[in-house]
């Protein structure tokens, strides 16, 4: 790559230069994700995130036939505690039902409201209930003008880098798939193809418990364990666990940042990185880069950002990282010292 043509920095898929990201749903928040779940992220260190059915916040579960009904929902103090683990919390309706048309402002939009009120806390994500019924062009349309960044459907499948983030896929982390697709629990699903593509897994389920409250719906503590310790033991170094927030603001900024070539003094390199179009709920705004340097460079590099003097990391030979919060306008000047 010519160090003269601007192309010698670029902007990392991931935070931190990772190849692939890792996260993971509950559907509908249960108190009882405290008996095993919670303990397992905190020995992990791993974030989670819980998609709350808003109508029942700290109630007692009663939602048609539902497996869950008769468990209890996490109330406000419980979510966030959450929060406070370096979790996330999303919306899974008001009702649960079939979203028709008439209901998105309860279901969509006060049900956003209530929740942000009781957590404190900005919602961004919409997480669609029952099945994909819940996707439909009219929910999706009031997803976006209601303010939120994205929303999660069951489809199995990674979210690549270069995805739009109104249909968010997710893993079913089952113990058995429905008929006629019966299916094993297999720890390793969609590892291997993330690290190929460098794609965002997020796996879901509901509350593991010692057994699973419904094989098609949840799996086992034991199952939740066993997938932790495959996630670190294929990712390695190469794996971003994030809540997903954090992981939807990087993949909107880099989706939205451009950057520019401007002149530096001798013997630098100036980048200016724009972020029109930027939407303002975004709420980490963070990114990566690395940039390609004469060799001399790396023996005591200069990376100035803003005017505050980072620690670039030497990647390999030639290439340089840094993670730096960005504005719109920020300047980072890349040099020796
Ligand atoms: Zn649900």
């Amino acid at each position: 790559m010519s160090p003269d043509t601007g192309q010698d920095i670029r902007i990392c898929p991931w935070k931190y230069g990772k190849r692939w990201v890792y996260s993971i749903t509950y559907d509908e928040a249960l108190a009882d994700l405290h008996r095993f779940a919670v303990p397992l992220h905190e020995e992990f260190a791993i974030p989670g995130h819980v998609e709350l059915l808003v109508g029942q916040m700290g109630e007692i579960r009663e939602t048609g036939n539902s497996s869950y009904n008769g468990m209890r929902h996490m109330n406000a103090q419980e979510l966030r505690d959450l929060l406070a683990r370096g979790w996330g919390v999303g919306n899974h309706s008001w009702s649960h039902q079939v979203i028709t048309p008439e209901m998105v402002e309860e279901e969509i939009g006060r049900a956003k409201q209530v929740l942000e009120e009781a957590i404190g806390e900005p919602i961004i994500f919409y997480c669609s209930p029952g099945d994909n019924t819940n996707m439909a062009d009219h929910v999706l349309a009031a997803c976006r003008s209601y303010g939120y960044l994205g929303a999660m459907s069951l489809t199995d499948a990674l979210n690549r880098p270069e995805d739009e983030l109104f249909w968010i896929n997710r893993t079913a982390l089952h113990e058995q798939y429905y008929a006629p697709f019966f299916s094993a629990y297999d720890p390793f699903r969609n590892i291997r193809q993330a690290q190929a593509v460098q794609g965002w897994l997020i796996d879901y389920c509901h509350c593991p418990l010692e057994t699973a409250i419904h094989p098609n719906k949840d799996c086992t503590q034991a199952q939740l364990r066993q997938r932790f310790e495959t996630v670190l033991a294929e990712g390695g170094d190469d794996v971003w666990c994030a809540v997903p927030e954090e992981a939807l603001s990087y993949h909107l900024m880099r989706r939205t940042a451009r950057i520019e070539t401007v002149g530096g003094a001798d013997g630098e390199r100036c980048y200016k990185i724009g972020l029109t179009g930027l939407p303002e709920q975004v709420p980490d705004r963070t990114l990566s880069f690395e940039m390609t340097v004469p060799a001399a460079w790396c023996r005591d590099p200069r990376v100035d950002v803003d005017g505050q003097v980072l620690v670039a990391e030497l990647v390999r030979p030639g290439v340089l990282r840094v993670t730096c919060a960005v504005t719109d306008g920020t300047v980072i000047r890349v040099g020796q010292r």
